[in-house]
Protein backbone atom coordinates (compact mmCIF):
# COMPACT_ATOMS: atom_id res chain seq x y z
CA UNK A 1 0.00 0.00 0.00
CA UNK A 2 2.70 2.32 0.92
CA UNK A 3 4.73 1.73 -2.64
CA UNK A 4 1.71 3.06 -4.30
CA UNK A 5 1.81 6.80 -5.59
CA UNK A 6 -1.60 6.74 -6.22
CA UNK A 7 -2.04 6.23 -2.90
CA UNK A 8 0.21 9.06 -1.44
CA UNK A 9 -1.46 11.54 -2.55
CA UNK A 10 -4.89 10.79 -1.80
CA UNK A 11 -7.14 12.91 0.06
CA UNK A 12 -8.84 10.39 2.43
CA UNK A 13 -8.24 9.57 6.24
CA UNK A 14 -7.78 7.00 8.28
CA UNK A 15 -9.13 6.73 12.26
CA UNK A 16 -8.85 5.24 15.16
CA UNK A 17 -12.90 4.71 16.75
CA UNK A 18 -12.43 3.57 20.45
CA UNK A 19 -15.33 2.88 22.53
CA UNK A 20 -14.90 4.65 25.76
CA UNK A 21 -15.74 1.39 28.22
CA UNK A 22 -12.60 1.48 30.33
CA UNK A 23 -8.79 2.04 29.49
CA UNK A 24 -7.23 1.36 26.51
CA UNK A 25 -4.71 -2.15 27.16
CA UNK A 26 -1.80 -2.98 25.04
CA UNK A 27 -3.86 -4.76 22.40
CA UNK A 28 -5.77 -1.50 21.71
CA UNK A 29 -2.89 0.97 21.72
CA UNK A 30 -1.05 -1.36 19.01
CA UNK A 31 -4.00 -1.14 16.73
CA UNK A 32 -4.08 2.16 17.15
CA UNK A 33 -0.43 2.84 16.09
CA UNK A 34 -1.08 0.69 13.22
CA UNK A 35 -4.25 2.57 12.37
CA UNK A 36 -2.28 5.58 12.03
CA UNK A 37 0.97 3.61 10.09
CA UNK A 38 -1.16 2.80 7.83
CA UNK A 39 -3.07 6.45 7.26
CA UNK A 40 0.31 8.41 7.91
CA UNK A 41 2.45 5.98 5.32
CA UNK A 42 -0.04 6.20 2.67
CA UNK A 43 -0.55 10.16 2.84
CA UNK A 44 -3.84 10.47 4.76
CA UNK A 45 -5.18 12.26 7.36
CA UNK A 46 -5.61 10.60 10.75
CA UNK A 47 -8.86 10.86 12.86
CA UNK A 48 -10.34 10.14 16.05
CA UNK A 49 -13.63 9.36 16.75
CA UNK A 50 -15.16 8.26 20.10
CA UNK A 51 -17.80 6.08 19.74
CA UNK A 52 -20.15 6.53 22.72
CA UNK A 53 -23.52 5.21 21.79
CA UNK A 54 -23.48 2.81 24.90
CA UNK A 55 -20.67 1.37 26.66
CA UNK A 56 -19.46 5.08 28.15
CA UNK A 57 -17.50 4.91 31.44
CA UNK A 58 -17.22 8.18 32.72
CA UNK A 59 -13.41 9.76 32.11
CA UNK A 60 -12.83 6.85 29.84
CA UNK A 61 -12.87 8.49 26.86
CA UNK A 62 -10.43 11.33 27.98
CA UNK A 63 -7.80 9.18 29.40
CA UNK A 64 -7.88 7.22 25.80
CA UNK A 65 -6.64 10.29 24.14
CA UNK A 66 -4.38 11.41 26.72
CA UNK A 67 -2.79 7.47 26.68
CA UNK A 68 -2.67 7.43 22.63
CA UNK A 69 -0.67 11.10 22.55
CA UNK A 70 1.75 9.99 25.40
CA UNK A 71 2.79 7.30 23.40
CA UNK A 72 3.19 9.26 20.59
CA UNK A 73 0.00 9.26 18.04
CA UNK A 74 -1.29 12.62 16.83
CA UNK A 75 -4.45 12.67 14.72
CA UNK A 76 -6.42 15.88 12.76
CA UNK A 77 -9.06 18.08 13.31
CA UNK A 78 -10.92 18.00 16.25
CA UNK A 79 -12.43 14.62 18.23
CA UNK A 80 -15.52 13.72 17.07
CA UNK A 81 -18.19 11.88 19.14
CA UNK A 82 -20.76 9.80 18.19
CA UNK A 83 -23.31 10.82 20.45
CA UNK A 84 -23.20 14.23 18.91
CA UNK A 85 -24.23 13.20 15.49
CA UNK A 86 -27.83 11.48 16.21
CA UNK A 87 -29.06 13.56 13.32
CA UNK A 88 -26.85 12.13 10.57
CA UNK A 89 -27.64 8.68 11.79
CA UNK A 90 -31.54 9.51 11.67
CA UNK A 91 -31.30 11.19 8.48
CA UNK A 92 -29.12 7.65 6.94
CA UNK A 93 -31.92 5.44 8.55
CA UNK A 94 -34.84 7.82 7.09
CA UNK A 95 -33.30 7.33 3.55
CA UNK A 96 -33.33 3.67 4.12
CA UNK A 97 -37.07 3.93 4.89
CA UNK A 98 -37.96 5.88 2.03
CA UNK A 99 -36.82 3.44 -0.16
CA UNK A 100 -38.49 0.88 1.87
CA UNK A 101 -35.51 -0.67 2.74
CA UNK A 102 -36.46 -1.06 6.76
CA UNK A 103 -39.32 -2.76 9.03
CA UNK A 104 -39.72 -2.70 12.61
CA UNK A 105 -38.94 -5.51 14.30
CA UNK A 106 -40.25 -6.53 17.95
CA UNK A 107 -38.66 -9.64 18.64
CA UNK A 108 -36.65 -10.29 22.31
CA UNK A 109 -33.11 -11.15 22.35
CA UNK A 110 -34.39 -14.67 23.33
CA UNK A 111 -37.02 -14.77 20.77
CA UNK A 112 -34.13 -14.39 17.74
CA UNK A 113 -31.93 -16.87 19.60
CA UNK A 114 -35.19 -19.59 19.90
CA UNK A 115 -36.00 -18.78 16.70
CA UNK A 116 -34.31 -21.33 13.57
CA UNK A 117 -32.07 -19.83 11.25
CA UNK A 118 -33.61 -18.19 8.38
CA UNK A 119 -34.25 -20.31 5.36
CA UNK A 120 -30.58 -20.59 3.13
CA UNK A 121 -29.89 -17.70 5.44
CA UNK A 122 -26.14 -17.35 6.92
CA UNK A 123 -25.84 -19.30 10.43
CA UNK A 124 -26.75 -17.00 13.26
CA UNK A 125 -28.86 -14.28 11.12
CA UNK A 126 -31.81 -12.80 12.39
CA UNK A 127 -34.46 -15.56 10.63
CA UNK A 128 -36.78 -12.43 9.42
CA UNK A 129 -39.78 -13.22 11.64
CA UNK A 130 -40.73 -9.30 11.52
CA UNK A 131 -40.17 -8.94 7.72
CA UNK A 132 -44.06 -9.64 6.94
CA UNK A 133 -45.47 -8.74 9.99
CA UNK A 134 -49.63 -8.30 9.67
CA UNK A 135 -50.82 -4.65 10.56
CA UNK A 136 -52.87 -6.48 13.28
CA UNK A 137 -49.63 -8.08 14.81
CA UNK A 138 -48.17 -4.71 14.65
CA UNK A 139 -50.63 -2.95 16.10
CA UNK A 140 -50.66 -5.50 18.96
CA UNK A 141 -47.23 -5.71 19.31
CA UNK A 142 -47.41 -1.89 19.72
CA UNK A 143 -50.41 -1.92 22.33
CA UNK A 144 -48.23 -4.38 24.25
CA UNK A 145 -45.86 -1.42 25.00
CA UNK A 146 -43.07 -3.60 22.99
CA UNK A 147 -40.26 -1.81 22.20
CA UNK A 148 -39.49 -1.74 18.35
CA UNK A 149 -35.74 -2.05 16.55
CA UNK A 150 -35.56 -0.90 13.12
CA UNK A 151 -34.22 -3.56 10.93
CA UNK A 152 -33.09 -2.86 7.27
CA UNK A 153 -34.49 -5.62 4.82
CA UNK A 154 -31.60 -6.83 3.16
CA UNK A 155 -31.74 -8.07 -0.43
CA UNK A 156 -29.03 -10.50 0.07
CA UNK A 157 -27.45 -13.37 2.61
CA UNK A 158 -23.76 -12.78 1.88
CA UNK A 159 -21.38 -9.95 0.43
CA UNK A 160 -17.45 -9.38 -0.23
CA UNK A 161 -15.26 -7.32 0.54
CA UNK A 162 -11.16 -7.28 -0.21
CA UNK A 163 -8.86 -6.74 2.60
CA UNK A 164 -5.40 -5.67 2.74
CA UNK A 165 -4.34 -8.38 4.53
CA UNK A 166 -7.24 -11.19 4.74
CA UNK A 167 -8.05 -10.32 0.56
CA UNK A 168 -11.51 -11.41 -0.72
CA UNK A 169 -13.26 -12.18 2.60
CA UNK A 170 -17.07 -13.04 1.73
CA UNK A 171 -19.56 -12.86 4.64
CA UNK A 172 -22.73 -13.15 6.10
CA UNK A 173 -25.06 -9.91 5.51
CA UNK A 174 -28.85 -10.29 7.23
CA UNK A 175 -31.55 -8.15 8.11
CA UNK A 176 -29.28 -6.08 10.41
CA UNK A 177 -30.57 -3.58 13.37
CA UNK A 178 -30.10 0.10 12.10
CA UNK A 179 -32.21 1.44 15.15
CA UNK A 180 -32.22 -0.44 18.35
CA UNK A 181 -35.26 -0.87 21.00
CA UNK A 182 -33.83 2.22 23.24
CA UNK A 183 -33.93 3.90 19.96
CA UNK A 184 -30.15 4.71 19.36
CA UNK A 185 -28.58 3.98 16.20
CA UNK A 186 -26.85 0.73 15.80
CA UNK A 187 -23.29 0.62 15.76
CA UNK A 188 -22.94 -0.59 12.13
CA UNK A 189 -25.15 2.02 11.27
CA UNK A 190 -23.21 4.33 12.86
CA UNK A 191 -19.75 3.53 12.13
CA UNK A 192 -20.49 3.28 7.94
CA UNK A 193 -21.89 7.43 8.06
CA UNK A 194 -19.47 8.39 10.23
CA UNK A 195 -16.57 6.39 8.05
CA UNK A 196 -18.33 8.16 4.52
CA UNK A 197 -19.24 11.69 6.49
CA UNK A 198 -15.50 12.28 8.00
CA UNK A 199 -13.92 11.06 4.41
CA UNK A 200 -12.42 8.13 5.52
CA UNK A 201 -11.81 5.72 3.08
CA UNK A 202 -8.96 3.31 4.92
CA UNK A 203 -10.01 1.16 8.16
CA UNK A 204 -7.95 -0.34 9.83
CA UNK A 205 -9.09 -2.03 12.97
CA UNK A 206 -9.32 -5.71 15.17
CA UNK A 207 -9.96 -8.81 13.25
CA UNK A 208 -12.75 -9.59 15.66
CA UNK A 209 -14.43 -6.97 13.52
CA UNK A 210 -13.92 -8.51 9.90
CA UNK A 211 -17.04 -10.54 10.35
CA UNK A 212 -19.17 -7.61 10.36
CA UNK A 213 -17.82 -6.04 7.63
CA UNK A 214 -19.57 -6.99 4.67
CA UNK A 215 -22.88 -5.85 6.77
CA UNK A 216 -21.33 -2.51 6.58
CA UNK A 217 -19.76 -2.31 3.00
CA UNK A 218 -23.36 -3.73 2.01
CA UNK A 219 -24.85 -1.13 3.50
CA UNK A 220 -22.53 1.57 2.58
CA UNK A 221 -23.62 0.68 -0.86
CA UNK A 222 -27.26 0.85 -0.10
CA UNK A 223 -26.91 4.42 0.86
CA UNK A 224 -24.93 5.10 -1.90
CA UNK A 225 -21.61 6.13 0.14
CA UNK A 226 -18.51 4.45 -1.05
CA UNK A 227 -16.85 1.18 0.54
CA UNK A 228 -13.55 1.88 2.08
CA UNK A 229 -9.74 -0.26 1.86
CA UNK A 230 -9.87 -2.25 4.86
CA UNK A 231 -6.93 -3.65 7.06
CA UNK A 232 -8.31 -6.00 9.63
CA UNK A 233 -5.29 -6.51 11.94
CA UNK A 234 -5.04 -9.54 14.74
CA UNK A 235 -5.52 -8.67 18.11
CA UNK A 236 -3.70 -9.51 21.94
CA UNK A 237 -4.18 -12.12 23.41
CA UNK A 238 -3.63 -13.39 26.86
CA UNK A 239 -1.32 -16.86 27.09
CA UNK A 240 -4.73 -18.71 27.04
CA UNK A 241 -5.66 -17.58 24.10
CA UNK A 242 -8.43 -15.28 24.85
CA UNK A 243 -8.43 -11.13 24.12
CA UNK A 244 -6.23 -9.18 25.87
CA UNK A 245 -8.25 -8.05 29.08
CA UNK A 246 -7.81 -5.84 32.67
CA UNK A 247 -7.62 -9.01 34.35
CA UNK A 248 -4.36 -10.13 32.12
CA UNK A 249 -2.39 -7.87 34.59
CA UNK A 250 -0.26 -4.93 33.89
CA UNK A 251 -1.37 -4.04 30.32
CA UNK A 252 -2.80 -0.54 30.50
CA UNK A 253 -0.60 2.75 29.80
CA UNK A 254 -1.25 3.43 33.12
CA UNK A 255 -0.50 0.15 34.91
CA UNK A 256 3.19 0.35 33.28
CA UNK A 257 3.41 3.61 34.38
CA UNK A 258 3.22 2.98 37.26
CA UNK A 259 5.82 -0.19 36.86
CA UNK A 260 8.09 2.12 35.90
CA UNK A 261 8.15 2.01 32.54
CA UNK A 262 7.92 5.17 30.58
CA UNK A 263 5.49 5.39 27.51
CA UNK A 264 8.59 5.26 25.28
CA UNK A 265 8.99 1.71 26.47
CA UNK A 266 6.17 0.65 26.03
CA UNK A 267 5.45 1.75 22.56
CA UNK A 268 9.12 -0.06 21.94
CA UNK A 269 6.75 -3.02 23.31
CA UNK A 270 4.46 -2.44 20.91
CA UNK A 271 6.80 -1.98 18.08
CA UNK A 272 8.72 -4.83 18.97
CA UNK A 273 5.15 -6.80 18.74
CA UNK A 274 5.00 -5.66 15.26
CA UNK A 275 8.76 -6.88 14.22
CA UNK A 276 10.64 -3.42 14.74
CA UNK A 277 12.92 -1.30 16.64
CA UNK A 278 11.68 2.04 17.05
CA UNK A 279 10.86 3.51 20.91
CA UNK A 280 7.92 6.30 19.06
CA UNK A 281 5.43 6.08 15.92
CA UNK A 282 7.80 8.48 13.99
CA UNK A 283 10.66 6.31 13.94
CA UNK A 284 8.58 3.34 13.37
CA UNK A 285 6.97 5.11 10.29
CA UNK A 286 9.80 5.05 8.17
CA UNK A 287 10.49 1.05 8.33
CA UNK A 288 6.69 0.28 8.16
CA UNK A 289 5.81 -2.10 5.80
CA UNK A 290 2.34 -3.67 5.45
CA UNK A 291 3.16 -6.60 3.89
CA UNK A 292 5.66 -7.54 6.96
CA UNK A 293 2.63 -7.62 9.34
CA UNK A 294 2.95 -10.45 11.95
CA UNK A 295 -0.71 -12.52 10.55
CA UNK A 296 -1.08 -13.94 13.85
CA UNK A 297 -2.52 -12.73 17.33
CA UNK A 298 0.13 -11.12 19.69
CA UNK A 299 0.12 -13.11 22.56
CA UNK A 300 0.91 -11.09 25.56
CA UNK A 301 2.88 -12.95 28.37
CA UNK A 302 2.52 -9.89 31.62
CA UNK A 303 5.33 -11.37 33.15
CA UNK A 304 7.79 -11.05 29.51
CA UNK A 305 6.64 -7.00 29.06
CA UNK A 306 9.76 -4.95 29.54
CA UNK A 307 11.12 -4.45 33.03
CA UNK A 308 11.54 -0.75 33.58
CA UNK A 309 15.36 -1.21 34.09
CA UNK A 310 15.03 -3.02 30.67
CA UNK A 311 15.87 0.00 28.10
CA UNK A 312 15.44 0.77 25.42
N1 LIG B 1 -15.57 1.20 18.48
C1 LIG B 1 -15.16 -0.10 18.04
C2 LIG B 1 -14.36 -0.77 19.11
O1 LIG B 1 -13.76 -0.09 19.95
C3 LIG B 1 -14.31 -0.05 16.79
C4 LIG B 1 -15.13 0.20 15.61
C5 LIG B 1 -14.36 0.33 14.31
O2 LIG B 1 -13.14 0.54 14.34
O3 LIG B 1 -15.02 0.28 13.28
O4 LIG B 1 -14.31 -1.97 19.13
Amino acid sequence: MHTDPAQQSTAGAGRYAPSPSGDLHLGNLRTAVLAWLFARSTGRRFLMRIEDLDRVRPGAAERQLADLAAIGLDWDGPVVRQSERLPRYTAAIDQLTAAGRTYECFCTRREIQQAATAPHGPMGAYPGTCRTLTAEARARHLADGRPAALRLRADTTDFEIIDELHGRYRGAVDDLVLRRGDGLPAYNLAVVVDDAAQGVDQVVRGDDLLPSTPRQAYLATLLGLPVPHYAHVPLALNPAGQRLAKRDGAVTLADRLALGNTPEQVMAVLADSLGYIASSPAQLLHQFDPARLPREPWIVRENGLLRPDAGP
